[in-house]
């Protein structure tokens, strides 16, 4: 059985009856903190527990774990993480260095279904939703070394769109937030989602003040529709309503494309969206290189219309884009890996 793909205290419960059936029960106080709170990366390191109890636990439970296919350190410090899966899946999470805040933006999904143009994930299609554990893991296994040490905060604007593997996500959020699992509060954890109208609708319900990040992209019907294919199912006339359900601020995501949302006009029409609403607008700009076709705004421009959001009394955010220098962007290294193993294939068949 695989603990780590529980919730902290159903994994808890779990290890409690198994070590009552062989001896004392209250053992589980001391097992089930090495699941999260205390991680090891095996039951062997768990040196504090008997030789013949690890031995067992590593039997019973053994503690499955991402392989680390590459990273890439930038000189702004953002680390990148190229993660392989069991089934040959590979997944990116990056860490984004803050002062003192450890940002982690981490993957729900092998792959995207959604198909948004300017997104390296959305071009490789869908390949399969993340498991629970393969979610959290991202997170355990910084917690797990030394250097790195478990993330002030983690947002899921990986790889995937997280309200398409909501029941995945779902326990995700809770193992992440929990006491007894990673213990990383509410409100340090943001789903960043297009809008999937009925998931959105039961993150709202959750009780914990996770935040909301709505990547938007455009502010009306026409232009979000030729970006963002969703759009077509969940268009914006359906979304925006069911953001009121959120009793916490929401964060509109908003990449700068030149020529396709970036006139001072777009800003105007965003502001109507985003005040009644009270969002903040996160303005990003357009990894560079990243889609063919599509150019990034100037950071000019983003200032320009930022302060036109300010004049209408909207809170706007200039993000800038981190990792130059390495595939940072969501799906990079994945396919820069991908296209290296082709080229080198290439070669070999060449020289063959
Ligand atoms: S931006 Fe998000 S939802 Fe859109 S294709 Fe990329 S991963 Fe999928």
């Amino acid at each position: 059985m695989n603990l780590l793909d529980l919730s902290p205290p159903a994994a808890a419960e779990t290890l409690r009856q198994w070590l009552a059936e062989r001896g004392p029960g209250y053992r589980y106080r001391q097992v089930a903190p090495r699941l999260w709170q205390r991680p090891v990366a095996s039951w062997e390191e768990a040196t504090d527990l008997p030789r013949e109890l690890r031995a067992a636990l590593d039997e019973a439970f053994p503690l499955p774990r991402l392989r680390l296919l590459t990273s890439q350190l930038s000189k702004d410090g953002t680390r990148k993480f190229l993660w392989g899966l069991a089934d040959g899946a590979a997944v990116e999470s990056v860490l984004i260095p803050e002062g003192r805040r450890q940002t982690l933006c981490i993957s729900s999904q092998s792959g995207c279904a959604y198909g948004c143009v300017f997104c390296a994930t959305g071009r490789m299609g869908f390949e399969r939703h993340l498991a629970t554990w393969e979610i959290v893991a991202q997170v355990r296994e910084l917690a797990l070394d030394p250097e790195l040490g478990k993330p002030t905060n983690v947002v899921f604007m990986g790889m995937g769109e997280p309200l398409h593997n909501w029941d995945a996500v779902d326990r995700a959020l809770t193992t992440l937030n929990h006491t007894m699992g990673l213990g990383i509060g509410a409100r340090h954890i943001t789903v960043s989602t297009v809008g999937v109208v009925p998931n959105l609708r039961k993150l709202a319900a959750r009780p914990e003040q996770f935040r909301l990040a709505l990547s938007l992209h455009a502010p009306t019907h026409e232009q979000r529709l030729a970006i963002m294919p969703v759009e077509k199912k969940y268009s914006l006339d359906r979304v925006l309503p069911a953001l009121q359900a959120f009793k916490r601020r929401i964060t509109f995501e908003y990449v700068m494309i030149s020529g396709k949302n970036d006139s001072l006009e777009d800003a105007d029409r965003l502001a109507a969206l985003a005040a009644p609403l009270g969002a903040l607008v996160n303005l990003l700009p357009l990894h560079p290189g990243g889609t063919p076709g599509l150019m990034p705004a100037s950071a000019a421009h983003l200032k320009e219309f930022g302060a036109r959001l300010e004049a209408l009394g909207v809170t706007a955010t200039v993000r800038r884009s981190r990792g130059l220098d390495i595939d940072a962007a969501c799906g990079q290294l994945r396919v820069a890996i991908e296209r290296r193993r082709q080229v080198a294939a290439h070669q070999d068949a060449s020289v063959e």
